[in-house]
């Protein structure tokens, strides 16, 4: 009879059961919704997953100080989640309206043992930028991660129809925002410290009825490698993330057409889309220390899609 050599392994718990990726989350047909902008992650059928109830942190952002935009909902919620289950002390930017979406997200921060922090106001605005990043700092003590994650998307259809009032929200909200962020939380980042920007799938596939929001994630990402360039001696990384098709408040709140939310992200060859939680480890890795090579990169979650 054969016999294993190997020594008995510690019980590993973290880990969650393999799962086929097809079935693992809701798939469309979804219920047709919308919602006034900016949404609202509770208003949602189904849900979002941003991890409430199922991300396990192992202490890899032990002691790290996040700056997280678009925290309240969506992708900055899973991040924000995760970081704060992963050892770190995070603020979370978003807008008023959002208050109860933020106040959920407070909650699991805190519980985790996080000193969590709600900053809301309005990223068009440069001087409420820099007070952001002079009011985290002051909150949590310093500053080792920003991840600029908010944004402005909005479809619109005929470029006769795109007013110069909603180009300039979404540079204002996309780019703008990130730069002056970026440039306020400079002087406050140590060697060590990362910088993660969220591009989209756009930037390579862009849409024909998004072509503000397209271009504006094909600058985030050109920036994110122009910037890694620069601040590579410093010792600060800088890196973007370019999902695919997330289900999160963006898209009924006007990030769609209404008739395109039954079928979001059916044609991806998962067949689904993904959930903010699928994203959180991207983030982690990111932000971490084990991460200490990777910079000026894009890393893709888009559910087979494939980036170039
Ligand atoms: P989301 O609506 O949950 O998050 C976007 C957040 O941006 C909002 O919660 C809001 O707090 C913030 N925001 C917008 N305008 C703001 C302003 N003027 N001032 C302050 N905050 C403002 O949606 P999400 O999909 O999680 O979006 C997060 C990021 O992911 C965005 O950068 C988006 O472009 C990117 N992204 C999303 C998808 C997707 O399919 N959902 C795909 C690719 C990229
Ligand atoms: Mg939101």
């Amino acid at each position: 009879m054969a016999t294993s050599r190997r020594a008995a392994r510690p019980s590993i718990r973290n880990a969650p059961p393999p799962a086929h990726p097809t079935e693992a989350y809701p798939k469309p047909p979804f219920a047709a919704q919308t919602q006034p902008w900016p949404g609202l992650a509770s208003r949602m059928q189904p849900r979002p997953d941003h991890g409430e109830a199922s991300y396990r942190g192992s202490g890899r952002l032990e002691g790290r100080r996040a700056l997280i935009t678009g925290g309240d909902s969506g992708i900055g919620r899973a991040v924000a989640i995760a970081y704060a289950r992963e050892g770190a002390d995070v603020a979370i930017n978003y807008l008023p309206d959002e208050v109860s979406d933020a106040q959920e997200v407070m909650e699991l921060m805190r519980e985790a043992g996080s000193n969590a922090v709600a900053m809301p106001g309005d990223l068009r605005d440069e001087a409420f930028c820099r007070r952001l990043v002079g009011q985290a700092v002051d909150e949590l003590g310093g500053l080792d991660v920003l991840v600029n994650n908010a944004a402005r998307q909005h479809a619109v259809k005929d470029l006769g129809e795109l007013t110069d009032e909603f180009f300039d929200w979404t540079v204002k909200t996309n780019l703008y925002a990130m730069f002056w962020l970026t440039r306020a939380a400079l002087p406050y980042l140590q060697p060590g410290a990362t910088i993660i920007n969220t591009s989209s799938i756009v930037a390579f596939e862009p849409s024909d009825d998004l072509l503000d929001y397209s271009a504006t994630k094909g600058a985030i990402l050109v920036w994110t490698k122009a910037l890694a360039k620069q601040l590579a001696e410093r010792g600060i990384r800088v890196n973007a993330v370019a999902p695919g098709p997330f289900w999160t408040p963006l898209q009924p709140s006007g990030g769609q057409p209404p008739e395109d939310i039954p079928g979001f992200g059916g044609d991806t060859p998962v067949g689904r889309p993904g959930q903010p939680v699928e994203l959180a480890p991207v983030y982690v890795l990111l932000a971490s220390a084990e991460g200490s090579y990777l910079n000026g990169e894009v890393y893709g979650a888009t559910g087979g899609r494939s980036l170039p």
